[in-house]
């Protein structure tokens, strides 16, 4: 097998440490193999590494001066800029400085910059409120261009930093961005969406593969926690509306929020952490939700919602209010039975 080469340094800073906690349930018996296998080489990750104290300072000195090239810089956690603006609210262990200036002089040198989780992407839950702390992405605020970096920042390697957004973000999008950098032909930067997210999980919505698929289409709703059916009308699921493919890749190979009976809170969208209303509702106008399907009309989906309503099978509408399937699909008679 061949050596690693592609270098990848891990830090943390504002952030809740959920997205390496995510990254420690990828879906395989051997993590470490995984990524030897992918060609990448874990130079130091603060809780999967034995280094600390100087042997981290000399290995971020090895970068800095180029003796060890850095091909990735991952950042988990937003960056805090307070106070005012001199980022000493965070202070890397042992070197008393801002972690924010060390991830301007490695951004400097990196070859790609990647923004692991919604935080180090768009600020994210660290961000919210009266944001006290000023954090912000590395290169957004919230859905503005712009973060530490600024939004004309591009790596080495001429892309702007790569945002594998999520709260926390899958392990999956995680190890597949690096193992595709990795690779020769790298990532382009056509292969980004709108808001610099790998396209291969962004171009899907949660709502893809989601087992409550039936009861959306007969807008069969569940009204309390625990019920089956679709939680878009009254338990506040975004899902129609969330770039991510949580229902198809799914997360320890078996679970995602809704298959866990919890709305989709649409986590890997800049500003998720301030709907303006409890996680668990849908807010409505004249009884409509008003966060409807990006790409669809508000009055095509009321009619065709008026239309499925009436159109819903005795089954689907009981299950939708129930914590178990109390009526099953009836047996049709083939030629074979
Ligand atoms: S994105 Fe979410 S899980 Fe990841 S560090 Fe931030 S708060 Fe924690
Ligand atoms: S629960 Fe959410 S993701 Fe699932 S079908 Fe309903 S709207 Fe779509």
């Amino acid at each position: 097998m061949r050596e690693p080469a592609f270098n990848v340094l891990w830090l943390q800073s504002g952030g809740c440490g959920g997205c390496s906690m995510s990254l420690l349930c990828a879906d395989t018996s051997d993590f470490r193999g995984q990524l030897r296998q992918a060609g990448i080489n874990l130079l130091w990750h603060p809780s999967l590494s034995l280094e600390t104290g100087q042997d981290v300072q000399q290995l971020m000195a090895d970068c800095l001066s180029g003796k060890t090239v850095l091909h990735a810089l991952c950042l988990e956690g937003s960056v805090l800029r307070g106070p005012e603006g001199t980022g000493r609210f965070h202070l890397l262990a042992g070197t008393q400085e801002p972690m924010m200036t060390w991830v301007q002089r490695l951004s400097a040198v990196a070859k790609h910059v990647l923004a692991i989780g919604s935080c180090a992407a768009f600020g994210g839950i660290t961000a919210g409120g009266s944001n006290p702390t000023d954090a912000c992405g590395l290169q957004y605020e919230g859905d503005q261009a712009g973060g530490l970096l600024g939004s004309n920042w591009r790596s080495a390697a001429g892309l702007p930093v790569i945002n594998i957004a999520g709260c926390p973000t899958h392990p999956g999008w995680v190890i597949e961005t690096l193992a595709a950098l990795a690779q020769e032909q790298g990532l382009q930067a056509e292969q980004l969406d709108g808001l610099n997210r790998p396209r291969f999980y962004s171009d899907k919505l949660v709502h893809h593969g989601c087992t409550r698929n039936e009861y959306y289409e007969y807008k069969a709703s569940a009204e309390a926690p625990g019920d089956l059916g679709c939680m878009m009308e009254n338990r506040g699921c975004k899902g129609t509306q969330a770039h991510a493919d949580c229902n198809v890749r799914l997360w320890n190979g078996e679970g995602s929020c809704i298959r866990g009976g919890y709305a989709c809170i649409s986590c890997t969208e800049p500003g998720f952490e301030e709907p303006g209303h409890r996680f668990d509702q849908t807010p409505k106008v004249a009884g409509i939700p008003i966060g409807l399907p990006t790409d669809m009309h508000k009055a095509w989906f009321v009619a065709l919602a008026s239309l499925s309503k009436s159109a819903t099978p005795k089954r689907v509408k009981l299950n939708a209010t129930s914590s178990h399937i109390v009526v099953a699909p009836v047996i049709k008679k083939t030629r074979l039975s």
